[in-house]
C-alpha cells in the first residue's frame, strides 16, 4: 500500500472552550475518493479548511504528501512553517466551496487564469489555453466571457471546479458543492464531479449530503460526529449495514 497523501495525527482544534476537532486520526491514500458525512456542526468543513491552511490547529500534526503542513524541516529539525512552505503545501490542493467564491468582477475566463498566472507564473497564453481546456471539461466553453453574476448557480459551481483544477492539484476538496443549488441544478454539477472521480490519480475528499452520489463514487465513507470519525467503511458497509446507533440514526434522518 502506498503512503497516505493526507494524514491527520491526533489533531485538535477548538474555539475557546469549544472543541471542534477532537484527537482526530484520519488518512487518505493517493487516488482514493473519500466522502465525509455527518450532522451539521460535527467539524466536517473544519477538516477541509485545516487542509487548505485556512484554520490553524491546536494540537497534533497534519501531513500532506508526507510533509507536515504547519512545520518544515530545517537541518533535520521541525520548525514553524514559513509562508513559502505553506504556499508549496497549498498548491497540492484545490478546494470547491459551497458558496462558489468566484471573483465577481472577473469574467469566467479570467477567474480561471488568475491563480495560474499569479501563483504558478504561467504566461497569458499558457493560462488561457489551460482555462479553455477546463471550460470544455465542465461544458462552459460558450460562457467564457460572461461574469459570474450572469450564470446560473450550477454553472457558477462548474466554474468553481474548473478554477480549482486550473492549479493542477493532486488533491481536490469539495465542501457540500451542491448544497447551495436549486434541486434542478444539482445534477449537472454532480456529473462533472463524477467525471473527475473516474480519474485514477486524483485524490478526492468530499463533504456531501448527496447520499446516493456518495454511495456511487466513494471508495470509503466516514461518518463524522463531534469532531471525530464515529464510523467508517465502504459505501456498502456504511449505507447498507451501519454498525453504530448514531450512524443509523443519522442515515434514517437524511435518506
Ligand atoms: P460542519 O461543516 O460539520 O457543519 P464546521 O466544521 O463548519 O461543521 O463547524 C464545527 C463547529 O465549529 C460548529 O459548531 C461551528 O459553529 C464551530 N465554528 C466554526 N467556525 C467557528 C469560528 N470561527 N468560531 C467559533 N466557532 C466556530
Ligand atoms: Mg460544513
Amino acid at each position: 500500500m502506498s503512503e497516505p497523501v493526507i494524514v491527520f495525527d491526533k489533531v485538535k482544534k477548538s474555539y475557546g472552550d469549544f472543541v471542534v476537532i477532537n484527537d482526530l486520526d484520519f488518512s487518505v491514500s493517493p487516488g482514493e475518493k473519500v466522502t465525509i458525512i455527518g450532522p451539521s456542526g460535527s467539524g466536517k468543513s473544519t477538516v477541509l479548511r485545516i487542509l487548505m491552511t485556512l484554520e490553524k490547529i491546536n494540537g497534533g500534526t497534519v501531513y500532506v504528501g508526507g510533509d507536515p503542513l504547519w512545520h518544515e524541516r530545517k537541518n533535520g529539525a521541525l520548525v514553524a512553517a514559513g509562508e513559502s512552505h505553506l504556499r508549496g503545501m497549498r498548491k497540492q490542493l484545490g478546494m470547491v466551496f459551497q458558496q462558489f467564491n468566484l471573483f465577481p468582477h472577473m469574467t469566467v475566463l479570467r477567474n480561471l487564469m488568475e491563480a495560474p498566472r499569479v501563483v504558478l507564473g504561467l504566461s497569458r497564453t499558457e493560462a488561457k489555453e489551460r482555462a479553455e481546456e477546463l471550460l470544455q471539461l465542465v461544458g462552459l466553453t460558450d460562457h467564457a466571457h460572461k461574469f459570474p453574476g450572469q450564470l446560473s448557480g450550477g454553472q457558477q459551481q462548474r466554474v468553481g471546479i474548473a478554477r480549482a483544477l486550473a492549479m493542477r492539484p493532486r488533491i481536490m476538496l469539495f465542501d457540500e458543492p451542491t448544497s447551495a443549488l436549486d434541486p434542478e441544478l444539482v445534477g449537472e454539477v454532480l456529473t462533472v464531479i463524477r467525471r473527475l472521480a473516474s480519474e485514477h490519480d486524483l485524490t478526492m475528499l468530499m463533504v456531501t449530503h448527496e447520499m446516493r452520489f456518495a454511495r456511487e463514487i466513494s471508495d470509503r465513507v466516514c461518518f463524522f460526529d463531534k469532531g471525530r470519525i464515529h464510523e467508517e467503511g465502504t459505501p456498502a458497509e456504511i449505507f447498507g449495514n451501519p454498525q453504530k446507533e448514531r450512524t443509523q440514526q443519522f442515515l434514517r434522518a437524511v435518506t
